[in-house]
């Protein structure tokens, strides 16, 4: 009791009490499950602290000068705090109340007093079941906390917990009532603006402790394919977050860290319960829930991210023609593989598509798109996996061979060449197209991505001079070829006016008897520097650039005068073929050209023959027009290098064609191969059934003569008879040819 004296006389030491209670309440623990929040008083600190006051009580009553003062003081304290104490001897029936319920309710003390369920008539009404609830669970002896509302006199309302502590008698019957009233409206406000935040968030937002989850929001259900948290709820962890979201929530949990700032991100890719694969990203950190230690983990969907990244490195490192690799992916990859070669080979096949830029001016981008596309399929096919195919840009394509030897490489270009070889369809048009492939090998021709691809690339020129639609490797002969094709490209815009091109003539004979009866125009160029340019090499770049349009106007024009010039000479009079890039046949004022010249010259067009390639099926409908007009006009026409592959004599047949060409191959065919000549024979056939002329190109022996003379062949040219002639020789053959 002098404990008790002193503590009723000493004012810091009741106020230390006070603070006691309050300080203990400190503990606000949020209960997203019941959505509610719980103010922990620890037991022990509340009981004693009730014995405490109550003891102060009961020795108040010893004497009432010593209650009146003491009961005086205490009233002044407990009017200071927004706190009540409810505390009721059941024994005695004696009630006290601590002042501070006035401040809480807004009602005066002694309502309380006058009528002991006041507290109760002031609830809301849909709190109600949770006072039975309490009075149940307080009637058995449990210690029991309830939050309520209650609506002040002017109409406020108030949020309440009240932690209802019962006194159980040795009978098992309530002795006394104590509890510990509180205002938490401001808490409860900001917390259940938290909760909703954490329910509405389109993130998931879950707590685990123990291996289990305790709580997630309705977003985290839907983004793990779940429909509703309850199904979740204490489910284990391993349900629902990969191994990575659980090493790292076990590494927080070990080390029981608090302050654990890094928060680690982990992303991965999850197959949901309704089977739709997402990306997801989480992090987790240690909080405290329901007073225990727990992991946060927060996630969201980040697949439309995750796509978007994807599109962007997909853009960076692949062609969207194509789909195919793109050069930055094909250098990246060249670098990678070159980093790991060690003494294994690796090959570059530089592939670039003959003469592709006719189709793509002449047909449209559109068409030239689609084909582009069925090329990389066929490409792609061809590789099989043995390689990669990228596309450079253009018509431009380039294979990497890893781990492999000129054989394989050889083999892979066959196949390539193969995969081209049957027509492409495209928009129900056949187009035929062929590539030059040229090769270099690691470590042998560079040992950088550089070198590699600049030296295949060279290569690739080497092919098509070597008359396209072949693979070349490269070798250090070639050094300084593709800048010579520049170099050319830059010469021949000039040629022209510097008068550096000329027309040689070629004659053609009737089998036969030896006897001429044509000639063939055949361009040269005069190279300041590189002396006589072959046609085979120029006459692609002039195709490339456009510039064979005023150039084979020119080769027309000039041929035309220099025929006319010997026929009003009174030479014998022979009709000259003129070789027409199918570049310059499409070209819209071609006709207008063809009969301007002639116009012009006076010259019978019955003495003009027009060279075409089988090319020209790839326009089939406007190749058959234009044949058509100058049909008309009274010119020869006749396709050039037959059986290149271009086209099937099936479809010539419908065209106005005159005479067909076989070209230089074929007719070597006759004495180098082991078919002698089976293949000519059919082309001979053929030509004449279906009514056409046949000419035979590039005979060089007297065996291929006899051959063709056997096979029904009249025709013929080559250096057996003569080779191309300058203008002086030609003139020269014609006058001894002259009767
Ligand atoms: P082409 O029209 O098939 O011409 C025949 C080619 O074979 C010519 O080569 C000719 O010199 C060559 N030749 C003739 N007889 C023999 C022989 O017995 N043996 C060998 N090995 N070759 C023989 P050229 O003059 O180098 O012309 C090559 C190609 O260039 C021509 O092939 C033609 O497609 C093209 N070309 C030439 N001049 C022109 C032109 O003015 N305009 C166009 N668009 N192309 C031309
Ligand atoms: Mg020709
Ligand atoms: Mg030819």
């Amino acid at each position: 009791m002098k404990i008790l004296d002193k503590l009723l006389h000493n004012k810091g030491v009741l106020i230390l009490i006070i603070l006691i209670i309050m300080g203990s309440s400190v503990d606000i623990l949020f209960d997203p499950i019941n959505k509610t929040i719980d103010i922990v008083l620890p037991t022990s600190v509340l009981a004693v602290t009730i014995y405490v006051i109550f003891s102060i009580w009961r020795e108040m009553g010893r004497t009432k000068k010593e209650l009146t003062v003491n009961s005086q003081k205490l009233s002044d304290i407990f009017e200071t705090l927004d706190v009540a104490i409810w505390s009721h001897d059941l024994e005695t029936d004696t009630l006290l109340i601590t002042p501070g319920i006035e401040r809480l309710y807004g009602y005066p003390l002694e309502a309380f007093y006058q009528d002991k369920d006041h507290w109760k008539k002031v609830i809301v009404l849909e709190d109600m079941p949770i006072i039975s609830d309490r009075v149940q669970r307080i009637a058995n002896g449990e210690t029991v906390t309830s939050i309520y509302r209650i609506v002040r006199p002017d109409g406020e309302v108030r949020w309440i917990q009240d932690r209802g502590i019962p006194k159980m008698g040795p009978r098992g019957n309530m002795v006394s009532f104590s509890s510990v009233i509180f205002d938490i409206t401001d808490r409860k406000e900001s917390e259940d603006r938290y909760q909703s935040l954490v329910e509405m968030s389109p993130n998931l937002i879950a707590v685990i402790s123990r291996g289990r989850i305790d709580y997630i929001n309705k977003a985290g259900c839907s983004l793990v394919g779940e429909n509703c948290p309850s199904e979740l709820t204490g489910q284990p962890i391993e349900k629902i977050f990969p191994a990575k979201v659980l090493e790292e929530i076990r590494t927080i949990e070990q080390k029981r860290v608090h302050n654990y700032e890094s928060l680690k991100t982990v992303e991965f890719e999850v197959n949901r319960m309704d089977g739709k694969s997402i990306h997801v990203e989480m992090s987790a950190r240690p909080i405290h829930f329901e007073g225990r230690f727990a992991v946060q983990v927060m996630g969201s969907d980040i697949t439309l991210r995750k796509e978007s990244e994807k599109m962007v490195e997909f853009m960076a490192y692949y062609d969207a023609l194509t789909e195919l690799p793109n050069r930055y992916k094909l250098r990246e990859h060249l670098n990678t593989i070159l980093g790991q070669a060690q003494n294994r080979m690796v090959a570059v096949l530089f592939l670039d598509l003959d003469r592709f830029k006719i189709i793509n001016d002449t047909k449209g981008h559109m068409v030239g798109d689609l084909l582009l596309q069925k090329v990389a399929k066929r490409l792609e096919h061809a590789v099989q996996g043995d390689g990669m195919v990228s596309r450079q840009g253009g018509d431009e394509f380039i294979i990497l061979l890893e781990d492999t030897d000129k054989s394989k490489a050889s083999g892979v270009a066959k196949r390539l060449l193969d995969a081209l070889a049957s027509p492409i369809i495209v928009d129900h048009e056949e187009y035929f197209v062929t590539a030059s492939i040229g090769i270099s090998i690691y470590p042998t021709d560079g040992v950088d991505e550089e070198t590699l691809i600049k030296h295949a690339d060279t290569a690739m020129y080497l092919a098509k001079e070597r008359g396209k639609n072949n693979y070349q490797f490269y070798s250090s002969d070639l050094i300084g070829l593709s800048s010579r094709k520049m170099e050319l490209e830059n010469a021949l815009r000039r040629a022209l006016e510097q008068d550096e091109m000329i027309i040689h003539y070629q004659p053609q004979v009737e089998l036969a008897t030896g006897q001429p009866i044509g000639m063939e125009a055949l361009l040269r160029w005069k190279h300041p520097r590189y002396g006589i340019i072959s046609p085979l090499e120029f006459i692609p770049l002039a195709e490339e650039t456009g510039l064979i349009v005023p150039l084979g106007q020119w080769v027309m024009r000039t041929a035309v005068l220099q025929n006319k010039a010997w026929q009003d000479a009174g030479l014998l009079p022979l009709p000259v073929a003129v070789n027409i890039s199918v570049r310059q046949m499409e070209n819209e004022h071609f006709v207008d050209s063809v009969c301007d010249v002639l116009t012009e010259t006076g010259l019978n067009p019955k003495y003009l023959e027009l060279e075409i390639t089988e090319s020209i099926v790839q326009n089939i409908e406007k190749s058959t027009l234009i044949l058509r007009l100058l049909r008309v006009l009274g010119v020869r026409l006749s396709i050039d290098d037959f059986g290149m592959g271009y086209s099937s004599l099936s479809v010539l047949k419908h065209l106005p064609i005159d005479r067909i060409k076989i070209d230089k191959s074929f007719v070597d065919d006759i004495i180098y191969h082991s078919n002698q000549g089976a293949i000519v024979k059919t082309i001979i056939d053929m030509g004449i059934n279906l009514h056409f002329t046949v000419i035979a190109e590039g005979i060089e022996k007297q065996e291929q003569e006899n051959f063709l003379i056997r096979n029904g062949c009249r025709i013929g040219q080559g250096y057996y008879y003569s080779p191309p002639l300058s203008v002086e020789y030609m003139e020269e053959f014609l006058r001894k040819n002259t009767p």
